[in-house]
């Protein structure tokens, strides 16, 4: 185990993509489990929290922290029939590489796919633009090994209910919370196709099984730190064609809905002024063909010999939408290149002190209500005359919207509070969540009681039953009552 000493290190593990740095006391570099479970006995005996990391993409404040900062090396990957068992490490990009050589496919892509790692996607229960047909990691995560924060070790998969339920202390726990409150929690688990907010309690049980690893996805480092996790696939798709339409804000939801009856595999909206802005508008000018401010992208896929028909049968029920219509992979993968460009296109945003800043740059609402999510993101920026940028995963209502605003002063932090305050209350009075992927970090963390007032005493326990002593990523996620 490498104890990270130098500065510059240190100082780049003080950041991630979220507003908050903060200078951890000490850093561990793990090659092996064993010294995953030794960091985390060492930084106990020190009295340090714990704060797992990967690639240090999270935007919310989650892989920052005071204590130690824990990075894993392993990045192997072992591909098995409709699984793929991952060290931490591996980089999705990567991931996607290796799969694609046995025609294989784990169809969650952060925009961020390139840098993030499978430990991380794991932790925040990360999404894509192809959650909308495939689902989130959660769905995709069929076990996980795990140091626990005594430094115990453990794996984890799914067990049949009555076998949870007379299993060893933390499994019974947990399985008894979930079992005894299982009405409470799906009557209180958000409408939504996507969530990342608190522990994922609704998605514990399925079929008989309770499965604990799923509560892992989504848990933010805040249970255990994973050490491997073990990913279903499917196989990849033969063909995918992508349109692309151009809108105006009030004609959104409209143009969107056309779309959605296509069923297809990615529906997204892209905000043309943040390429304008920040001079890179070459990568957008191929697929603009007018003055309106957005772009959504409409992505259809499919298996063997069908590609033709579905493309025409598409093309004439959109028509009126006068999309551009691509087949071509390399215009296509270009395409979505230009898109998963966006936030990092975004954070390049300037006017004077004033920046995209996130706190309500996550909201995702249940799908139906894509037209009030925009509304509601709308009236808010335009009532305080904020500048604002608004991109993301329509088909799931999940919008990435960010007004400009200074932070570095009070005035600033305020108007971000007060926002925060009230598109969360809009966005629970639609059914929706306040994260549909980036999770709630420390950002959010003391809105989660509000958003799930019946079930959010579970989550206590259940944070206390894995982690006593609140030494996993306390700040983060569950506010330490
Ligand atoms: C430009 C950009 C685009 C993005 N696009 C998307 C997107 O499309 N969809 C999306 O869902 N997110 C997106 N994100 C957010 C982020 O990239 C994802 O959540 C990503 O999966 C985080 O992975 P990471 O390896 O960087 O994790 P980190 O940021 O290092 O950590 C994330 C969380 O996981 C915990 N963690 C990390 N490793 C482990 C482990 N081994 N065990 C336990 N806990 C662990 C950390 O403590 C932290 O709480 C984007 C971010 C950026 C900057």
């Amino acid at each position: 185990m490498r104890r990270v000493i130098s500065d510059a290190e240190l100082a780049t593990l003080s950041r991630d993509a979220g507003i908050y740095a903060i200078a951890p006391a000490r850093a561990y570099v793990a090659g092996s489990e064993e010294e995953v479970a030794q960091a985390v006995r060492e930084a106990a005996a020190s009295g340090l929290a714990v704060t797992p990391r990967g690639g240090g993409t999270s935007i919310p404040s989650q892989s920052v922290g005071r204590g130690a900062i824990l990075v894993q090396s392993r990045s192997a990957i072992r591909v098995g029939e409709g699984l793929v068992y991952c060290e931490p490490g591996v980089v999705k990009a990567d991931l996607n590489r290796a799969l694609s050589l046995q025609g294989a496919w784990m169809p969650v892509d952060p925009s961020s796919y390139a840098s993030c790692t499978v430990g991380g996607m794991v932790a925040n229960n990360s999404s894509g633009a192809r959650t909308l047909k495939y689902g989130s990691t959660v769905d995709f995560l069929a076990g996980a090994r795990v140091v626990f924060a005594d430094g115990s070790v453990g794996a984890l998969g799914p067990v049949a209910v009555e076998e949870a339920l007379s299993g060893d202390g933390r499994t019974r726990r947990a399985a008894s919370l979930v079992v005894e409150n299982w009405r409470d929690i799906l009557d209180e688990a958000p409408r939504v196709a996507k969530n990342s907010s608190g522990y994922r309690l609704e998605k514990a049980l399925r079929d008989g099984t309770f499965d604990l690893q799923r509560l892992f996805a989504g848990s933010e480092g805040t249970l255990g730190v994973v050490t491997e996790a073990t990913l279903m696939t499917v196989p990849r798709p033969r063909w995918r064609a992508l349109f692309v339409a151009e809108s105006a804000l009030q004609d959104l939801d409209a143009t969107v809905g056309a779309f959605r009856c296509l069923a297809p595999s990615a529906l997204e909206v892209v905000d043309k002024s943040v390429f304008r802005e920040t001079g890179r508008w070459e990568r957008v000018s191929r697929l603009s063909r007018s003055d309106d401010p957005f772009m959504v992208f409409c992505e259809l896929d499919g298996s063997e010999g069908e590609a033709e028909d579905r493309v025409a049968e598409a093309a004439g029920a959109v028509g009126g939408l006068e999309p551009l219509v691509m087949t071509d992979e390399g215009d296509i993968a270009a395409a979505w290149a230009s898109r998963n460009e966006t936030l990092t296109a975004a954070r390049e945003m300037k006017r004077g002190g004033r920046t995209p800043v996130p706190g309500v740059e996550d909201l995702v609402a249940p799908r139906e209500r894509l037209g009030d999510l925009v509304r509601l993101l709308v009236d808010q920026f335009e009532k305080r005359g904020l500048e604002y940028i608004l991109y993301g995963h329509a088909g799931d209502a999940n919008l990435h919207a960010r007004p400009l605003i200074d932070l570095g002063g009070q005035a600033g932090m305020k108007t971000n509070e007060e926002l925060m305050e009230e598109c969360f209350e809009g966005v629970w009075k639609m059914g929706g969540s306040m994260t549909g992927e980036h999770g709630d970090g420390m950002l959010r963390a003391r809105f989660v009681r509000r958003q799930y007032p019946r079930t959010y005493h579970l989550m206590e326990e259940l944070k206390e039953t894995f982690d006593p002593k609140w030494a996993m990523n306390p700040m983060v996620k569950i506010a330490r009552p």
